[in-house]
């Protein structure tokens, strides 16, 4: 069974499946969760290295808020490529190989995920509407549109994650502006086009439709910057904008940012790679001054950091900084935990499995990652 026949399929018994008004889950009180993917694969050398890094927010100041784990380690197992959205889900299910191809026609690296996802569990557990599970993902990559929920029987779609990223705006912009259609004939035309080349490179944006708040969201945020996409933000810097925004008006309770332009030194150029960070760096100082700045989120925000993969570190590479060939530093990461109920100040030096950063939020949330592998780190809770 394809995805599509999957979602078709399910999109019958959904309403049925889904809803809270059978089981009524209980309101959510636990603290907010920012999990930030400091994305497109990073090296140890130029985030975390004390004198290296192109990251000084992250490395002196936020280390020391809370819980800096510097040996973090993604498995060594068959089959376990270090790339970004096996990373990604390793960081969103606990565990790894926990996805499979999801029919690569049009993009590569489309996996979605078999396990359920944090915003699943979430969502099961607690009565927490779906724009309030929130992924932000960058603009080039609708192949991570299949991470806001699984393929597993008992959660899945009905317990998704609302999507933020261009990609989603341009399919909110070009269908809006055909449903007007008071635009010119060219115009209209250009939408047609673009809105045909959005849903052939995700199919699923219509399975379900995004939710009335996220619509809302959109008719704002084309209101701010209009449609000729030179106003708003790029890059990474659109992710931390989306982010920012989103924080302000949907008030996520989980909310995952996908940052991911360090990953342009696929294309040759170190001081691409090293801005990229400095980039992500500003964004980190950004969300948590958001948060600090904002009574609903200040005090009873957690924020966990944590790169999707590491890269080569070999001075005999053709290409340096790569990450697909499975050396020991693409498996290097790390992470930083801050915030209410995780101590203040430490370092804990010793190896962490990648696979533990799931369940861990999951215990901070209340509740559990019943897939996942990895430990939960309670040596790090108050
Ligand atoms: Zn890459």
């Amino acid at each position: 069974m394809d995805r599509r026949t999957f979602n078709l399929g399910l999109g019958a018994t959904a309403a049925a499946l889904a809803l809270p008004t059978t089981v009524k889950a209980q309101p959510y009180q636990g603290p907010n969760v920012i999990l930030v993917r400091f994305g497109g694969g990073v090296r140890r050398t130029e985030t975390i290295g004390e004198t290296s890094t192109y990251a000084p927010f992250l490395r002196h100041v936020l280390t020391k808020r809370g819980v800096f784990i510097p040996d973090m380690r993604i498995a060594q197992l068959d089959g376990v490529d270090t790339s970004h959205a096996e990373g990604t889900l390793n960081l969103l299910t606990g565990r790894y190989l926990a996805y499979r191809d999801a029919g690569a026609k049009f993009l590569q690296d489309r996996l979605e995920p078999t396990e359920p996802t944090l915003f699943e569990y979430l969502r099961e557990a607690y009565d927490i509407p779906s724009h309030q599970a929130l992924l932000i993902n960058g603009e080039d990559r609708p192949q991570e549109e299949f991470f806001t929920y699984g393929v597993n029987e008992h959660y899945g779609i009905a317990y998704r994650s609302e999507m933020l990223s261009l990609h989603r705006f341009k399919l909110y912009k070009t269908a809006q502006i055909i449903a007007d259609g008071t635009a010119s004939d060219a115009a209209l035309a250009a939408a047609q086009e673009q809105y045909a080349e959005l849903m052939a490179a995700d199919p699923r944006a219509i399975t379900p439709d995004q939710s009335p708040e996220v619509t809302a969201f959109w008719q704002r945020w084309r209101a701010h910057y209009g449609d000729d996409g030179l106003r708003n933000p790029r890059g990474d810097r659109l992710l931390t904008a989306l982010a920012a925004r989103a924080l302000k008006e949907l008030r996520p309770r989980l909310m995952m940012v996908n940052y991911q332009d360090p990953d342009y030194v696929h294309w040759g150029n170190p001081s691409h790679y090293t801005r990229a960070i400095q980039v992500i760096d500003d964004g980190l100082q950004w969300l948590v001054e958001t948060v600090e700045a904002d009574p609903f989120y200040r005090d009873n925000t957690v924020f966990v950091i944590s790169p999707d993969c590491g890269r080569d570190d070999n001075p005999l590479m053709g290409v340096p900084f790569q990450h697909h060939f499975n050396s020991r530093t693409a498996h290097e990461t790390w992470a930083v935990l801050f915030g209410p109920g995780i101590e203040q100040g430490r370092v804990l030096d010793k190896p962490v499995d990648q696979s533990a950063v799931a369940p861990t939020i999951a215990a901070l949330m209340g509740f559990r990652a019943r897939a996942a592998e990895g430990d939960v780190l309670s040596e790090i809770m108050t």
